[in-house]
């Protein structure tokens, strides 16, 4: 497993972590870990935008997006897009000082 990914996975509702067991059911009946195909059923590639938090190994319950799920993802484009909205006001105003 890499550690220098910033990627957590967890459910935004409890915060459980998914386990790498196999918790998920896809319409067609097939069972399998939704996150080691990003959401895609390996049997029929149904493409699931949502992701439930599954109660029996200790989850919540609650359905949320699929990238929800993913939060180092989330903090990284907040952070661009936190720096690409406050880089023009301290670039436009260097004089402003008091
Ligand atoms: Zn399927
Ligand atoms: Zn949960």
């Amino acid at each position: 497993m890499p550690t220098d990914s910033t990627i957590e996975i967890y459910c935004p509702h409890c915060h459980w972590e998914p386990d790498g067991g196999a918790h998920w059911q896809c319409r067609c009946g097939h069972v399998w870990d939704t996150f080691e195909t990003a959401g895609t059923c390996p049997q029929c590639h149904y493409r699931w935008r949502v992701t439930t938090c599954p109660p029996k190994p200790g989850g919540c319950g609650v359905t949320s997006p699929h990238i929800d799920w993913y939060h180092g993802l989330d903090a990284l484009v907040e952070e661009l897009v936190e720096a690409a909205l406050h880089a023009p006001a301290a670039v436009c105003c260097p004089q402003h000082e008091s």
